[in-house]
Order: C-alpha cells, then structure tokens, then sequence
C-alpha cells in the first residue's frame, strides 16, 4: 500500500454504553465497530497519513496484518480514507430539472385577531386590514400543483395566515373543490392547518375532523410563559381562551393527532416545564420547540447564552425521550422524534425542506414564495399563478445554496442532517437566504451528536421502539 490519507469530514465516532459506533456522514449511517476497527481509525486520526510502515509499527503482533488489511480496504471504500486521489463527490451536483410540486401553502389572510409580540411576519395585518386570499386565487394554486405534479397519488394544502380560521369561508370553499377536483381524478388530498386556537367552536372542529385536518396549535406553554408574547391586539394574555379551546379541539378530535408548536424567544428557555404543561395539562400528541435566533424584532432573539441553555434543556428532554424510548412509550416530543426518524431512515439531505422544490407558498396577491414564512417579507418571488413558476431563476436558487464548494458545509458532520439550515434563518439573520446558518453551527452539532448517541442506545436497547413509533408515523404522512 501507498501512503493512505484520513478523511476526517468522513467519519464520527461515538461512544455508547462501552460500545463503539462509527457515524459515516456520506450516508448518515451508524455502524458499531470493534476495537480493532477503532485502533485503526484511531491510527488515521492521529498522523492524518499513514504509510505501510506504520501499520506494521502499530499492528505487528497486536493483530492479525490481513485482517487489519480487510478493514483499511472497508474505509477507503466508505471514503474515510484515500490513496490520495480526491474523494468521490458525496452526490453529482444538484440539477434541478423537474419541480415535483405536491405541498402548495395558502396565505388566506395577512391578518390575525392576536397580536403576538415576536410574530415573524412581515405582511402581518390588524384584523381589520387583513389582506384575504380570494377564492380564485387558491383554485389556481391547485390548479397548479396539478399541472406541475400530474401523476402523484396524493396532495398537500396547507393553510397559513395571520391566521387562517379568521378566512374560513375560503378554507370551506377550497376543502370542496379541492376534494371534488382530486377525487374525480382518484387522488387523495390531505389538508393541514397551523391555528392560535382562538377561534375555534365545536363546530369547526367537527368540520375539521370530518376533513381530517393535520392540526398544530402554536401555544408557548404555561399561563406566565404563554401570556408572556401571545396577547390580545389590546394587550391582554391569551393562555386562558387557548388553553379551553385546546381542551376542547383535543377532546373533540378523533380523526388525527394534534400537535403543539413552542416559540421559544428571549427569557424563555424552559423547555422541559413547557413540554410537561403542553402534553400532560393541555394533552397535545406531541411537542415541538422552535428557538427564535433571528427574528426581525432583536429584542425577542434567544441571546447566545439562552440558546445554549435552550440546547442543554432540550437534551434534557432527550434524555427523557430516550428513557420512555427504552420502555417503549413515546413521550411526544417532535423535535428529538424527528432526529431519531432522520437517523433511522438514513436520511442523506442535500437540502434542509422542501421549500422551492417540493413545496412553494402562495400570497394573496398569487406570487410564489419559497415557503411560508418568506410571504410578505422583500425576497423574491418566484413567478405567480399567472406566469406559472420562474423554474430557471428558482432552480438557481436552490442548486447554489445546496452547492457547499468554499462553505463550511462540505466539511462539516452533520452536512447531510443540517444541509446548511432553514433558508428563512439565514435570511432573518445574514439577510441572505443563500448563507448556511453559521451562526449557531457549533449547537446543532453537539444536539445532533447527542441523537447519535441515543439513537445508538435505542438500536441496542429497544431496536421495536423504531417499528413501533417511527414506521406509523411516516405511513400516516407526516
Ligand atoms: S450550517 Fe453549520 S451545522 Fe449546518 S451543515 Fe453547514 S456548517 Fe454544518
Ligand atoms: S425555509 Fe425554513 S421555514 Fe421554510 S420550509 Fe424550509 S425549514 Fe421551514
């Protein structure tokens, strides 16, 4: 053998239990190795390049020279290391070609009866001044998902405001068409909805069940907490009124379960106390956090020390997840569930989401927007329901911010799980949607190396746990 080279950008071990496990980055997936494989990569680690002759140094009478042969072959073959030719590209480079349109997100209506006090939105109108999708503009937007995505099974209509209930009229009318024009055609059509719950009676619920409705509730937990930025345009907290109404939609609620979704923003870090209220008083399926870094309002962005202290009580949490995990319950907690589901499926992302791809949000003036949270906001749009989608320009888009030539990103752990990160953090942060979000990389990677090592315990300890929790969940479309 020639000189070899470690790819350290390759390969990431963990240490479970005693038990040695590798994580190869190219495929996200987690091998358990022994302890000569470990000594060997340990090897590599060390020197960086490694000559014939310091293997023997190292291996001659400790181990078995073909068998330390067989696994330096076993690592040149995953690229964690090489005879010095340049490593095969991890993928050819993103050419996006085709736009397999199936998830389309209708702003119904800019404006919200709450005035919460971090809202990212741009467009965010008063109640009275909300700007409504009209009804021809959301039958186009379907329209369109149908021209783009002929041959697909199944559909995605997701309603986004302000807040969307205060447009229910629109959402009634589009529910109609949608399933007339869908199921004439034998396709399935699924409808999915984000509320603050303020305006929800037992009748819109029995409607939404009926339509089985993917409902979240955006609630930030308990009374103090919640009051805290979730108020009233008048000023006043709105725990009381969301928690009742939340009582009853999950009471109600038969045909799906129903989420929670947690802003966490400045002074509020307490992740555990906010899960505990929001699934055990309030009953939510399932949990989810979303720290706020880069909101347009500095004042409510976590500070770097919050953040910190958000990752550290999400790990806490984690560990919880793990321990229910291992006695088989799932605690409900999305953001550690979704690690765990990416780990298992060995997900290998080139790309953070959907958004542009799979997934454009229409405004109520018809333009195409990357997802939801860029409506109203001054990025550009992406053509309109009158143009149809400017493919080039958005196809640039997305294959140069999934291009990590010269960005931290190529050489960075978790690149196939992060992909550089939510396009309207970057845009929130760097006011540049095509910078990766650097700004807190550092967390991402120790959280993310934190669900390695539970995923790891889990495989060993309570492997049903996955077929149990993980495969219904992906079955049921979520
Ligand atoms: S944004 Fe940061 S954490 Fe994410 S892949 Fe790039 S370097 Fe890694
Ligand atoms: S760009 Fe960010 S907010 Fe939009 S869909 Fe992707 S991850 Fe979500």
């Amino acid at each position: 053998m020639g000189q070899l080279f470690f790819q350290p950008q390759n390969a990431h071990r963990v240490e479970v239990d005693g038990r040695k496990l590798l994580f190869h980055v190219p495929t996200t997936s987690l091998f358990e190795i022994d302890r000569l494989d470990s000594d060997v990569i340990d090897l590599f680690a060390d020197r960086g390049t490694v000559s014939e002759g310091d293997v023997r140094t190292r291996f001659d009478g400790q181990a078995d020279p073909a068998e330390v042969a067989e696994r330096i072959r076993a690592f040149l073959d995953l690229d964690i290391v090489t005879d010095g030719r340049p490593p095969r590209p991890e993928r050819p480079p993103i050419e996006i070609k085709n736009f397999p349109l199936t998830t389309i997100v209708l702003n119904v209506n800019t404006g919200c009866n709450l005035s919460c006090t971090y809202c990212y939105k741009e467009d965010l109108d008063t109640p009275s001044k909300g700007r409504k999708m009209a009804f021809d503009t959301a039958k186009r937007s379907i329209e369109l998902l149908l021209a783009e995505s002929p041959d697909r099974d199944s559909y995605n209509v997701v309603f986004f405001g302000g807040e969307p209930l205060s447009n229910l009229g629109l959402i009634r009318e589009v529910v109609d068409y949608a399933e007339a024009r869908f199921g004439a055609l034998g396709k399935r059509v699924d409808f999915t909805l984000t509320t603050n719950a303020t305006l929800l009676t037992e009748e819109i619920v029995d409607w939404l069940n009926a339509h089985r409705f993917g409902l979240t509730v955006s609630m930030d937990g308990p009374k103090a907490l919640h009051d805290l930025n979730r108020k009233t345009v008048g000023g006043k907290g709105t725990y009381e009124v969301v928690a009742a109404k939340t009582r009853m939609l999950i009471e109600r609620y038969t045909s799906r379960p129903v989420g929670g979704r947690v802003t966490l923003t400045r002074g509020i870090t307490a992740v555990s106390e906010i899960w505990d209220h929001l699934r055990n008083e309030i009953g939510f399926h399932e949990v989810g956090f979303s720290p706020v870094t880069s909101g347009p309002i500095a004042p409510f962005n976590l500070t770097g020390d919050e953040l910190v202290t958000v990752f550290e009580e999400m790990k806490r949490l984690g560990r919880h997840y793990r321990d229910a995990a291992l006695k088989g319950e799932n605690i409900g907690f999305s953001n550690m569930h979704q690690l765990m589901t990416d780990l298992y499926e060995g997900r290998s992302k080139a790309l953070p989401c959907g958004a542009g791809l799979g997934m454009l949000a229409v405004d109520h003036g018809g333009r195409l927007n990357l997802c939801h949270r860029f409506t109203g906001s001054d990025m550009e749009t992406y053509g309109d329901l009158d143009q149809g989608i400017a493919k080039e320009k958005l196809a640039r888009f997305i294959e140069d911010r999934a291009d990590r030539t010269e960005k931290g990103c190529s050489t960075c752990r978790i690149r196939n799980i992060c992909a550089g990160g939510c396009y309207h953090e970057s845009y929130a942060h760097f006011s540049d949607p095509m910078k990766p979000t650097y700004h807190y990389c550092d967390l991402m990677r120790d959280w993310v190396d934190f669900g390695i090592s539970v995923y790891g315990e889990l495989i060993a300890g309570n492997p049903a746990f996955f077929t149990d929790h993980i495969m219904p969940r992906r079955a049921y479309g979520k």
